[in-house]
């Protein structure tokens, strides 16, 4: 599918047009993949320098300075939204956290408000619907970093690929979104409602970076998470919940230890109960989620224990990461983990421990779009005019920021972005051809969705 070339009429005299008819001269198809793979290069410097950030939690700021900088060389007015504590922690939707988020903001670029009175949609020129473009700039830690190949945080190109952490998941997804703007620019275009740029932190451990945009900008149309998707649209998703299971005992010299004693031991028992939980909860996957056999994941992420070879370990802190479905609530997982772990320790053995229970960090609902909504379609239309294939939805058994958009900002969202692999592994790596594609999906969904016209 495509869009007819304008072509004057043979035989008339060429005029300049009034800007009432080139805000109807539709750019084709051709004229906006052309236009963006222009971009090419700036796309995958600005991926480069994305990537040589090494925007771990906590260490967001220099990732969101390069952002700001390639917002501002596009053209475009950077601002932050700072994060606050107090009002994030006042909301249903925000994940808990223990750690100072004082200081930390998420970077936004506002695009074509100027002629769009309205914040939330229909700019006096259009009929088009606002959009925003979200990517997040934290990445999950590279550790054990002997697997790596070369360092993770330098940029390394290998054919189509380009290895880093955080490259595809989702850095990719970041410059993408720059390389469709000044792929419309390029064209002396830009849209009819109103559009916005997110580069948020705090995706990777809580959600609470995009929350804090959905509490704090006005919602949208529809939102657009860059997540590399492959390409195809990712509708609905899973919920997670964070937990850390304290066991603590009595130390004492390995020589005298009775049997039974040691909390490193004692969380074992605690860790089976829990995949016993894990394997309740997949026996029955609702729709759309029953496509997967597994679609619950447990993750036993995290154990620090123990002092000294020949001390008995004394303490134990596991932790976790459980799934939930859409319809299920975070209080309802919770109560669910803390029944199964005090069966668990009513065992005798583990009369001697005390076991606690903390939550820091993801507290989070699931969230899932009907693959009819409108936003879906459009997307799923944009690729075909990019690719020749339209895209398919599918479920993710992951979490994405996606669910603050949908469930408290009252604006449908879908993750779409490009092909990665590795992410969350050593060499991580993206394939750079889907990064163009994925820029070029963007400016055509830019034209379809929000209307594009002249500057
Ligand atoms: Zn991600």
């Amino acid at each position: 599918m495509g869009h007819a070339e304008e072509t004057p009429a043979p035989g008339r005299r060429r005029v300049r047009p009034a800007r009432s008819d080139l805000r109807q001269a539709v750019p084709t198809d051709q004229a906006i993949r052309a236009a963006v793979a222009a971009e090419q290069v700036a796309i995958e410097r600005l991926l480069s320098r994305l990537v040589a950030a090494p925007t771990v939690l906590g260490q967001e700021t220099r990732g969101q300075q390069v952002m700001r900088r390639a917002f501002v060389a596009s053209g475009l007015e950077a601002r932050e939204v700072r994060l606050d504590a107090a009002a994030l922690r006042a909301h249903p939707g925000a994940s808990p956290f223990s750690w100072e988020v004082a200081g930390k903001a998420n970077i936004v670029a506002d695009w074509g408000t100027h002629r769009s009175r309205n914040p939330r949609s229909h700019g006096e020129r259009s009929g088009g619907h606002s959009l925003v473009l979200n990517g997040h700039i934290d990445v999950v830690s590279p550790e054990p970093l002997s697997l790596w190949s070369s360092p993770p945080f330098a940029a390394r190109r290998d054919g189509e690929w380009l290895y880093g952490r955080g490259a595809g998941d989702m850095k990719a997804g970041l410059a993408a979104m720059v390389g469709a703007v000044r792929g419309c620019k390029r064209l002396g275009l830009e849209p009819l409602a109103r559009i916005q740029l997110q580069s948020v932190v705090e995706e990777e451990c809580t959600g609470n970076g995009a929350l804090q945009c959905v509490m704090a900008e006005p919602g949208a149309d529809g939102a657009i998470l860059l997540e590399p998707t492959s390409l195809e649209v990712q509708t609905a998703q899973v919920g997670v919940l964070w937990f850390q299971v304290r066991v603590t005992g009595q130390p004492s010299h390995a020589g005298e230890a009775q049997p039974g004693g040691n909390a490193i031991e004692a969380a074992y028992p605690i860790i089976r109960a829990l995949r016993e939980l894990e394997a309740k909860l997949n026996l029955r996957p609702p729709e759309p989620f029953d496509r997967y056999p597994h679609p619950i994941n447990l993750n036993v992420g995290v154990m620090r224990a123990g002092d000294w070879p020949s001390t008995v370990a004394a303490e134990a802190t596991v932790h976790c990461r459980l799934a939930l479905y859409p319809e299920q609530r975070v209080a309802e997982l919770r109560r669910l983990v803390e029944d199964a772990i005090k069966l668990a320790t009513s065992a005798p053995e583990l009369q001697p421990f005390e076991v606690a229970v903390d939550y820091d960090g993801f507290g989070c609902r699931g969230y899932a779009l009907p693959d009819t909504a409108p936003l879906v379609l459009a997307v799923s239309r944009a690729r075909e005019h990019a690719t020749g294939t339209a895209a398919e939805p599918f479920p993710s058994t992951a979490t994405t920021d996606a669910r603050s958009f949908g469930l408290y900002g009252d604006t449908p969202a879908v993750c779409f972005g490009p092909h990665a692999e590795g992410v969350h592994g050593a060499d991580e790596r993206v394939h750079l051809p889907s990064v163009l594609e994925t820029a070029q999906v963007l400016a055509l969904l830019i034209r379809d969705w929000c209307g594009l016209g002249a500057c």
